[in-house]
């Protein structure tokens, strides 16, 4: 007997890095091995030196396949099997043992946009559907496309046993979120990208597309973003440890640093309007969704638990914003001695 070995990756597209995934079949009991592909075809090597290496970090069962099939997502090398440029993992990873003593959480809400062809799912066919006010935790015929899909992808994230805590409808028409977490900073980013995958596949299967485009629709539309959610010990448990956490964020250089990691087209969703602060300038305020960073009032009225970076688009790298959360948070409090 054999199993089948779905081989998921990172590619080197710019601006926006896509998902790819081949299947290896593997005689029954066989360990994962090391992979490869050609990085020429992936905008990850030159073709007169094309050989990319898959290694494996994480891996579930194959919601899809079914069985002992299994998803892998990998870490690209190089063939000196040092990590690839476009390996964004491997610094991450360096950042989370450093700071493992805090026990970082994040939850991430990924909001995305269904696309019938060129047009957001809903939108009929040569104009504009009814104004934003009713899609938003909608239900109805008039108000909700693509649930099915929907419904069908979570099914499969907790097959998969992935840490998916949630599932909404959004502003806009064939716009949808789900959160993953909270876990740690390794663990939510490498769920997020398989969780990813599993959208983009189980819309396939309804001939429809997904976009992690930021602004997917122009005009008077809401953009898509990545809320992410973080919190370390100190912070779950002192308000003091949460205000740190926010000043650090705003300190100096640190807006920009972070914006400039937060997704392609960062500056065209941040307008300061769709429940957005603009991308210019930081702050951050209880139950505020004009603010970059919200304290969630249930936080202010506990005095402890978590906070809300609200800039990072639909398209960001989950271990770029992860990496640098932890890193500006996770130093400013061990400066403060509130570890
Ligand atoms: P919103 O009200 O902004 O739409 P959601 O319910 O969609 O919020 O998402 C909140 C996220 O915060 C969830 O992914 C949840 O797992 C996460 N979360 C909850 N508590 C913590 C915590 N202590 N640290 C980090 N993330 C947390
Ligand atoms: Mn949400
Ligand atoms: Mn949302
Ligand atoms: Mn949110």
């Amino acid at each position: 007997m054999s199993y089948k070995v779905e081989y998921i990756w990172i590619d080197g597209s710019q601006p926006t890095a896509k998902l790819r995934s081949k299947t290896k079949v593997l005689p029954d009991g066989k360990v994962l091995p090391i992979w490869g592909f050609d990085g020429s075809s992936t905008n990850q090597a030159e073709g007169h030196a094309s050989d990319c290496v898959l290694a494996p970090v994480f891996s579930c069962p194959d919601p899809l396949r079914g069985g002992g099939d299994l998803l892998v997502l990998c870490e690209v090398l190089s063939t000196d099997m040092e990590p690839h440029p476009s390996n964004t993992r491997a610094a991450m990873a360096q950042t989370a043992v450093r700071f493992a003593d805090q026990e970082p959480l994040f939850g991430i809400e990924q909001e995305y946009t269904f696309f019938d062809g060129a047009r957001p799912l809903g939108f009929p066919a040569g104009g504009y559907p009814a104004p934003q006010g009713d899609y938003y935790c909608g239900v109805g015929a008039g108000e909700i496309f693509g649930r099915e899909i929907v419904e069908r992808h979570l099914e499969y994230c907790l097959a998969a046993g992935l840490g998916i805590s949630g599932i909404n409808a959004e502003v806009m028409p064939g716009q949808w979120e789900f959160q993953v977490g909270p876990l740690s900073p390794l663990d939510v980013a490498d769920q997020l990208w398989v969780a990813r995958w599993l959208l983009h596949r189980t819309a396939e299967e309804f001939g429809v597309s997904v976009s992690l485009d930021a602004k997917p629709a122009k005009g008077d539309w809401n953009g898509a973003g990545a809320h992410t959610n973080f919190s370390t010990r100190a912070m779950r448990e002192s308000y003091d440890a949460i205000i740190t956490a926010c000043d650090a964020l705003g300190q100096d250089d640190k807006p920009l640093e972070h914006i400039r990691h937060y997704g392609h087209g960062v500056q065209e969703r941040l307008t300061g309007h769709h429940e957005t602060a603009p991308w210019s300038s930081f702050s951050y305020g209880v139950s505020n969704r004009g603010a970059s960073v919200r304290i969630p009032w249930q936080v202010a009225r506990d005095k402890q638990g978590y906070i809300e970076d609200r800039r990072p688009n639909a398209n960001v790298d989950p271990y770029q914003v992860t990496r640098l959360i932890v890193d500006t948070c996770c130093t400013a409090l061990e400066k403060a001695g509130q570890v």
